[in-house]
């Protein structure tokens, strides 16, 4: 430990990040970095408590505790303190194969759990987890490690989101050939198709896939399994097939009107957008505008935020986020104590965006679509929507109408962020794999075996609709798991 008396002098302190009325005029990352000074203090925060909890990665219940990947925060704290970015990405390395990524898309379990946050804020450990990575790289520290020996072991994962390149990096390092393949056009999953740019620049995660390539591992895009690819074959031709498909089957909304001209899916939404943006600087008109459009977000989490952020960079004419859910509050509840994960109100960027344009936040709680009403050309012009209370029926939570709030909304486009329901099915019914009873695929957390030899499953497609910090989690176990079998 840095600094004994740290936590008592020093108050959390994060970087501003680019004031809204700018940051919304571009594309560009809105999170800031403080200089080495600054940040030397924060890491000087860690109170060294003796069982740190914000690395443990367990879950109570369904409520996270700790990071997932059992990032060594208190080392790294200590040697931010003392100035050496080096050691302390050496240690970094070890258990995260993508800081740079979880830096700046991570919702920070870890300060959830951090000893510190029962008395005071926390300390700002994913702000300094980003400053350790991009120094790194800005300093030319992250280089090419090329495997020292080869096991000749083939194997294939399917799918290049976070799960698959951390299966595919712990793979490549330990001797083996790594084919990912990639039915979209460009690799990184919904870090790249799904996330923002302004949350998560696209050349980040570029940079880390050629670095992958230089280590060795080989990426075919445009390369569907199951489609322009044969499941079988793949099975076949390797020795072992690690499927990181993600969970990607929207939750359908299910009212009137919900197939209308106008009416898409969030990330349908959002992976338009970034790949106009990356082909053409958004010139090839090849996304969905919300350009001068009154604009309803139904759901209110995070992905709801990204196409709030997106719209508003479009110049929509107004955004307003439907939730169903009431509003969380501003602290934790007594049925929520440290060191579980806080469930309380954030305004994200999105909100914040929102509110400096508009004055207003554009979150409505306790508020559900009952009908989409179209036009004469079949084109979504209103949204009807009536306010919910929460009834205990029978044990059962249940949402009820009130009578007399309905409301009719007018707009010209809807985006449905209501979250997933699970992977798709249609490679998983070509291989017969046996599935969970949400229909991931069905895999122990142990070994990530699926039910068809040599096939293993990680990621979304296995635990369900997750985060980017338990994708990578899931990859390194797997990964592990199919050398075991190979190595046998
Ligand atoms: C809009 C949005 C924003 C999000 N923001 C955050 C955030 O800020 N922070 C956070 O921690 N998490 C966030 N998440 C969740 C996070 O992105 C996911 O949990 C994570 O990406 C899952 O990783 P994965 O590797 O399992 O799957 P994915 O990232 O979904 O990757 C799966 C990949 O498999 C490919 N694929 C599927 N089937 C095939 C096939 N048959 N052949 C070839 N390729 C195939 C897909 O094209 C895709 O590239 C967000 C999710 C969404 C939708
Ligand atoms: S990966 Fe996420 S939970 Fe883990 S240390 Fe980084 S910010 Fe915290």
């Amino acid at each position: 430990m840095g600094k004994p008396t740290g936590f008592l002098e020093y108050d959390r302190r994060l970087p501003e990040d680019r004031p809204p009325k700018e940051r919304m005029k571009d594309w560009k990352e809105f999170h800031t970095h403080f200089d080495l000074e600054k940040l030397r203090l924060q890491g000087a925060r860690c109170m060294d408590c003796g069982i740190p909890f914000c690395h443990t990665g367990k879950l109570i219940g369904n409520t996270s505790m700790g990071c997932p990947l059992n990032n060594l925060i208190p080392e790294w704290n200590d040697l931010v303190y003392r100035g050496n970015m080096d050691e302390a990405y050496r240690r970094l390395s070890l258990t995260n194969n993508f800081p740079e990524f979880t830096g700046r898309v991570c919702p920070a379990l870890c300060e959830g759990s951090c000893t510190l946050g029962m008395h005071d804020p926390p300390v700002t450990i994913r702000n300094i987890e980003c400053h350790i990575i991009d120094t790194m790289y800005a300093e030319g520290k992250v280089k090419p490690r090329r495997p020292e020996k080869s096991t000749n072991k083939r194997v294939a994962v399917v799918g290049s989101g976070p799960s698959g390149l951390a299966c595919a990096d712990q793979l490549n390092q330990m001797g083996h050939k790594v084919t990912v393949f990639e039915r979209a056009d460009r690799a990184g999953g919904l870090l790249m198709y799904g996330i923002p740019n302004m949350k998560l620049d696209k050349s980040v995660v570029d940079r880390r896939v050629k670095l992958m390539e230089k280590e060795g591992v080989t990426f075919k895009l445009n390369t569907e399994i199951g489609k322009n690819y044969p499941a079988v074959k793949l099975v076949n031709e390797f020795d072992a097939v690690v499927l990181c498909t993600g969970s990607t089957a929207p939750r359908q909304l299910t009212v009137e009107g919900a197939d209308l001209k106008g009416v898409h899916y969030a990330v349908d939404f959002l992976k338009a957008n970034t790949k106009s943006l990356l082909d053409s600087n958004l010139e090839d008109r090849m996304y969905i505008s919300a350009k001068d459009k009154n604009v309803i977000v139904i759901g209110g989490g995070d992905t709801g935020t990204d196409c709030v952020g997106t719209s508003i960079r479009h110049g929509c004419k107004s955004v307003t986020q439907l939730e169903i859910m009431p509003e969380l509050p501003e602290e934790r509840t007594p049925n929520n104590p440290w060191p579980e994960w806080p469930k309380i109100k954030k305004t994200d960027y999105g909100q914040e965006e929102a509110i400096e344009l508009y004055g207003h936040d554009p979150r409505e709680y306790l508020t559900t679509v009952t009908k989409i009403e179209g036009d004469d050309m079949g084109r979504v012009k209103a949204v009807h929507t009536v306010n919910v209370e929460w009834k205990n029926e029978n044990g059962r939570m249940v949402s009820v109408p009130i009578k007399g709030s309905e409301r009719v909304r007018e707009c010209e486009l809807v985006l449905i962020a209501m979250g997933f329901l699970g992977p798709e099915q249609g490679l998983i019914k070509q291989l017969t794999l046996k599935t969970d009873a949400r229909s991931n695929i069905l895999a122990k957390e142990e070994d990530h075996k699926s039910s068809l030899r040599g096939v293993f499953a990680a990621g979304d497609c296995r635990r369900g609709q997750s985060l980017v910090v338990w994708a990578i989690r899931e990859g390194r176990q797997a990964a592990d798991a199919v050398d075991a079998y190979l190595m046998k």
